[in-house]
């Protein structure tokens, strides 16, 4: 046999293709369970509609759903295609999504998918069935389609079972048996299957099975309306099942298809209907099948009317057949892949669209048997992402029907969540609020973004303001804070900022292992370096403090990279981890005057000579112990001050006091974004993923090559030779271009790439744009075009950091 004894719990859309992705890999001791028959087996993907749109703010996504598509579009079952190649059409009805379809446009640009927006008469001529009057504009993408979800089921376990692949229909799983803290068999009905990987792919059931495991799932079922009309006297005689494009009408909820001369109607406009996974009735319970409710027709009234009022044709038909069909949401919108962080061996591929599903499937496959993912950038994606408070059950609840509501609104990248909130809090949220910050949320703290108390600052400098879209959550004072923050000093709220403390005697080992730097220096050394997947991708990037011998302090990016080090503890006990994040805060005291302000608070030297350019140490500030590290992201001289939670206020108060006679400001996310860029440092998730290597990434500085093996080392040897793209600096000399991330750059009328940050730069004073393109286009004097929504952007590429080169402000 090669590859673990494999259980794959489920057989829809995603326990199918994942059953064919693993075979063809090799894995050849799989079995299939499922509760219910095949191929309809009574759970979402028995009677979704198959609707598959590729356009998404998310590039992993796209690529998902392309490779879905194409997949798809090869396959047949019995005869009959697994695909219907109709393409897709999203509407406009307003001019706010006229322009929204614009952006969309761009991401699918951005992420390889063609697609044009269309005139209103050709919109019509595509589906005649629509008001003309109704309709502004749409966006066609000729690769959209439907997938037949059931026969997707049975084309791919047929594909499976050819290879050897068992599945067990009418086989209900009832427990996960445990051997320590792995899996060793999955308990069903019908006896007991040995198992050494178990892969959960249950959909609404997922977090009745995870539990099992002892895991948590973040994943609410909740009821989506669809209905089937009877038969539309346009189509009458409609000979092929769907001739027309799918359809979106975003600005009502709604979205439309043909099955022969019927509609069916989407509805998302109606009240959230979640129900708890402990609810689904049982198969022998169901009336139709368990992931159907009983239709709420008050839920669908507004959403009939607007049928009619969109497809005059419709207004002389009845809804026929309609359920409340029960599909997963998550708190952020995206599915739950990986392995659970306490069970080795249990996998969950969860919370998946038919439209995605092989793509997760085959990510999932290349995960588990060749221990990373190669095709996709999945850090947005991994189950392990999640904070404690996330998974709370009152918050995903919330968060989940929320996602629900709010499936095909206008989201601008800066919304942050209306509730719940507020969630986490540093301790200087007090004083913050005194100074009227407008707070965003991330990760659930409450991130002041700039402060009201800061307009004094603005009259008399030239502060550009940037076009409407980009001016949303932006004021002048963002400007005023940066150039504030470079003349002077000014205090920045870090305590979002993860925080991981690795000790232990084996601690420089194992930080040696793990990460590219070389971290084995002396007691106060901090070192910039990264985390890199077995293949050389960037997992993360991070600062790593040695405070003590065994001691060390890891700024981190978030909760994976805490999963990445506990995935990687020696089992001697010899290295201790511990987020020490919720337990701490820090301020990053920053500007030519840091020194100023912070030296006569303390007992140690502040001094150029005393404390070096990444250096740490502890000290006192006043009564308040700290860790200070020498560092600065805004690019200026100052400290990233560390103190526990308690101390927290009395820091912040005694930098204030001390802060007044050399101007000191209180500096918002805003401005600290402006200044990172001018200093050209990358963020993790923006600029760089798992998908890119530090070499094209500009962080081959960071990657010690010679200190000994480290994962990554191997996989870096091959891609150091063949830089083929490479992140790049880009101006904008127009003001008020500024771009937000994600739009598509362009070489004449080709895309060759796309933005990942941006922001106006208040001291180089021209716009600034990363981006990945190719090698071969990144040279200095380059001129490029980005999209921006309907217009294209002149851009330049220019050598980077725009300010400072010389570290002259950093190291003074
Ligand atoms: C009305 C409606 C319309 C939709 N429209 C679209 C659309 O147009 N496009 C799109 O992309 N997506 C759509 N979706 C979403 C999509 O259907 C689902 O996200 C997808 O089908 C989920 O696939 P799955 O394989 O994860 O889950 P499922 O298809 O639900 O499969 C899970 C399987 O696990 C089995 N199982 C659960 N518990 C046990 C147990 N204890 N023992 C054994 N087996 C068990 C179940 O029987 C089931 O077969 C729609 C969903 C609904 C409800």
């Amino acid at each position: 046999m090669t590859g673990p004894r494999t259980v794959l719990i489920g057989a829809g859309v995603v326990g199918a293709a994942l059953a064919d992705e693993l075979s063809v890999r090799g894995w050849d001791d799989i079995t299939v369970v499922d509760q219910g028959p095949l191929p309809a087996t009574g759970g979402s993907s028995s009677h979704a509609p198959g609707l598959a749109f590729q356009a998404n703010p998310s590039k992993t996504m796209t690529q998902m759903a392309r490779y879905t598509i194409e997949k798809m579009g090869r396959l047949e079952a019995a005869g009959q295609p697994c695909f219907l190649p109709v393409g897709g059409l999203e509407l406009a009805t307003t001019p706010e999504r006229l322009t929204e379809l614009h952006r969309r446009l761009g991401w699918l640009t951005a992420w390889g998918v063609k697609g044009r927006i269309i005139r209103p008469e050709e919109c019509v001529a595509q589906w005649p069935l629509l008001d003309p009057d109704a309709v502004l504009g749409g966006l066609l993408v000729p690769t959209d389609g439907v997938i037949k979800s059931v026969r997707a089921v049975d084309a791919q376990l047929r594909l499976a079972q050819a290879r050897g692949v068992r599945c067990q229909p009418q086989t209900e799983v009832l427990d996960i048996r445990m051997d320590g803290d792995r899996v060793a068999a999955v308990v069903t009905d019908r006896g007991e299957i040995p198992a050494d990987v178990v892969v959960c792919c249950a959909g609404i059931w997922g977090p009745r099975i995870a539990r099992l495991a002892g895991m948590a799932l973040p994943l609410t079922p909740l009821a989506h309306q669809l209905a089937w009309t009877g038969q539309v006297p346009a189509l009458a005689g409609q000979a092929e099942e769907i001739v027309r494009p799918i359809l979106r009408h975003q600005d009502a909820d709604l979205y439309f298809r043909e099955r022969f001369d019927v509609l069916g109607v989407g509805n998302y406009r109606h009240r959230p209907l979640p129900l708890s996974p402990d609810d689904i009735v049982s198969i022998d319970a169901a009336q139709v099948m368990p992931s159907v409710l009983p239709f709420t027709e008050d839920d669908f009234a507004e959403a009939w009317a607007e049928t009619r009022r969109l497809l005059p044709a419709t207004r002389d038909v009845k809804v026929e057949d309609a359920i409340n069909g029960l599909f997963s949401f998550t708190p952020d919108g995206m599915p739950l892949m990986g392995q659970s962080a306490a069970v080795e061996g249990f996998w969950v591929a969860e919370a998946v669209w038919v439209t995605h599903s092989a793509g997760v499937a085959r990510a999932m496959a290349e995960w588990l048997v060749d221990g990373c993912c190669s095709s996709f950038d999945l850090h947005e994606c991994d189950v392990n992402r999640f904070e404690p408070h996330h998974l709370a059950p009152d918050y995903v609840v919330a968060r989940d029907c929320q996602n629900y509501v709010e499936v095909y609104d206008i989201i601008h990248p800066l919304q942050p969540m209306e509730a719940p909130r507020p969630l986490r809090a540093s301790p200087f949220y007090e004083r913050e609020q005194q100074l009227g910050a407008f707070f965003l949320e991330g990760n659930g703290w409450e991130r002041p973004h700039w402060y009201a108390a800061n307009a004094g600052l603005v009259p008399g400098r030239d502060i550009p303001v940037p076009n409407p879209w980009a001016a949303r959550y932006w004021s002048p004072i963002v400007g005023a804070e940066a150039q504030a923050t470079r003349e002077a000093v000014a205090l920045y709220d870090m305590t979002a900022l993860k925080r991981v403390e690795v000790s232990g005697r084996g601690a420089v080992d194992f930080l040696h292992r793990l990460t590219t730097g070389d971290v084995a220096k002396s007691v106060g050394s901090v070192t910039y370096c990264l985390l890199l997947d077995e293949d050389g991708g960037i997992r993360s990037d991070i600062t790593v403090a040695r405070l003590d011998r065994d001691e060390f302090q890891v700024g981190c990016n978030g909760n994976l990279d805490l999963d990445w080090f506990r995935r990687h503890l020696p089992g001697d006990g010899s290295v201790i981890i511990r987020d020490i994040t919720p337990g701490t805060c820090c301020i990053g005291v920053w500007g030519p005057l840091a020194r100023a302000v912070v030296q006569p608070l303390t007992d140690g030297d502040f001094s150029n000579q005393g404390f070096r350019y990444f250096r740490g140490k502890r000290a006192y500030i006043g009564t308040v112990p700290v860790t200070a590290l020498r560092l600065s992201y805004v690019g200026e001289l100052g400290w990233e001050l560390y103190t526990t939670a308690d101390m927290g206020r009395k820091l912040w108060d005694t930098l204030w006091a001390a802060g007044q006679e050399h101007g000191i400001i209180a500096g918002g996310r805003a401005a600290f974004n402006s200044l990172r860029l001018e200093k050209g440092y990358r963020s993790f998730g923006a600029d760089m993923t798992f998908e890119h290597d530090p070499y094209e990434a500009g962080l081959g500085f960071a990657v010690k090559m010679g200190k000994g093996d480290f994962i990554g080392r191997a996989a870096l040897e091959l891609r150091a030779a063949s830089v083929s793209r490479r992140l790049t600096c880009l101006t904008i000399d127009d003001p008020t271009a500024v771009v937000m991330g994600k739009e598509p750059v362009y070489d004449a009328q080709r895309c060759v790439g796309y933005v990942t940050s941006a922001a106006y730069g208040y001291t180089i004073g021209k716009g600034i744009a990363y981006a990945w393109l190719p090698a071969e286009l990144a040279a200095p004097g380059q001129e490029l075009d980005i999209g921006y929504f309907d217009q294209r952007i002149r851009a330049v590429v220019v050598e980077e950091p725009l300010f400072d080169p010389g570290m002259e402000r950093l190291r003074g």
